[in-house]
């Protein structure tokens, strides 16, 4: 699959001497270990290259992958700008991008804009790291794979894929993650930093649990106000990981998290289902996403319960017309 593209980027890395390369804001495991891992290829392959990774923006659940330089502006001048899933300029979380002389753009959400010179998009991947582990195994011959690098694209292919249970999910998904794992995973270490969470999150949970709202339909939804992030101390980060929490009510096939953002004055939306899609309304409410998975921003209250009610009807509409739901 789209083999010409893949040569493109490798020729076009091979004729460059600095390279960048960038990812979204709010990094996810994906966006992380995408291009830690891409980067950490480019400087094994090519050590008389500069390569430069762009590292403004912090996810603290990972802060055990490690931090980045960061890149002089004058670095973009003539350079190439590798950007991997990051579905839109507007989310390119360095805004320098613009000075780079050509930008590649390697991504898996739903093509919406078209930023690269070289636009390499397949949105039926589970993860951007999936593409990138697709790239390794085309050019193993080429590029040098180092554990650490394996280590990386292998974190965004489990946490995108929800540990390989989200769609999009395939036997290449399977295939692919076995191919890093051939190159010696660290998946102890990895999945104890995934898996052990501070006692202060326990306690968040309990209270997410007990405040959980359901519509008439069956949309699970919470809204995390300042107040509650004042009383548990969380960052705006750790106010939105709570979608996580509300996801495994039966028969809740839309789940929503709002979360206050007192620095912008809206609201953080995460939206997320299974069996049907919510993309449309991320869109309806200035976002967009994948399918299954999306983000979205309302300005007051009232949109927000807007928000929760067009999910309802969706929701009621689906359930209504489909069997064999859980
Ligand atoms: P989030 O809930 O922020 O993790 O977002 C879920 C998915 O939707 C991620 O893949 C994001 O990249 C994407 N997404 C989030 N917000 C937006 C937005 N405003 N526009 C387009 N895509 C978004």
């Amino acid at each position: 699959m789209n083999e010409q593209i893949k040569l493109q980027i490798l020729e076009k890395i091979e004729t460059y001497s600095t390279i960048i390369v960038s990812r979204h804001i709010r990094p996810d495991g994906d966006a992380v270990g995408s291009t830690k891992g891409f980067t950490q290829i480019l400087r094994d392959t090519y050590p008389e290259k500069k390569i430069y990774l762009t590292d403004e923006d912090h996810s603290e659940y990972l802060s055990f992958c490690g931090g980045e330089d960061t890149v002089p502006e004058e670095a973009y001048e003539g350079a190439l700008l590798v950007v991997i899933d990051t579905g839109t300029r507007a989310r390119i979380s360095n805004q320098n991008y613009a000075k780079a002389k050509e930008i590649i753009k390697i991504d898996h959400h739903i093509e919406a804009d078209p930023y690269g010179d070289i636009n390499w998009v397949e949105d039926f991947r589970s993860s951007a790291c999936e593409m990138i582990a697709d790239f390794c195994v085309t050019f193993k011959d080429r590029l040098k794979i180092s554990p650490t690098a394996a280590t990386f694209i292998y974190m965004g292919m489990v946490t995108d894929s929800g540990r390989f249970r989200f769609e999009g999910v395939t036997g290449e998904t399977m295939r692919l993650a076995g191919a890093m794992l051939d190159y010696c995973v660290d998946y102890e270490t990895l999945f104890a930093h995934l898996y052990t969470e501070d006692i202060t999150k326990f306690r968040l949970k309990s209270y997410v649990y007990d405040h959980i709202q359901l519509t008439k339909n069956g949309v699970a939804w919470i809204y995390i106000d300042r107040n509650v992030q004042e009383q548990f101390g969380l960052t705006l980060e750790a106010a939105s990981d709570v979608v996580s929490d509300l996801s495994k009510i039966r028969g809740s096939l839309i789940w929503i998290a709002f979360i206050e953002n007192v620095e912008k004055g809206n609201i953080r939306v995460r939206l997320r289902s299974r069996f049907l899609g919510i993309n449309d309304i991320a869109k309806n409410y200035h976002g967009g996403g994948h399918n299954m998975a999306a983000g979205a921003t309302v300005f007051s209250v009232e949109e927000m319960k807007r928000c929760v009610e067009d999910a309802d009807i969706l929701l009621g509409e689906y359930k209504s017309t489909h069997e064999g739901w859980l």
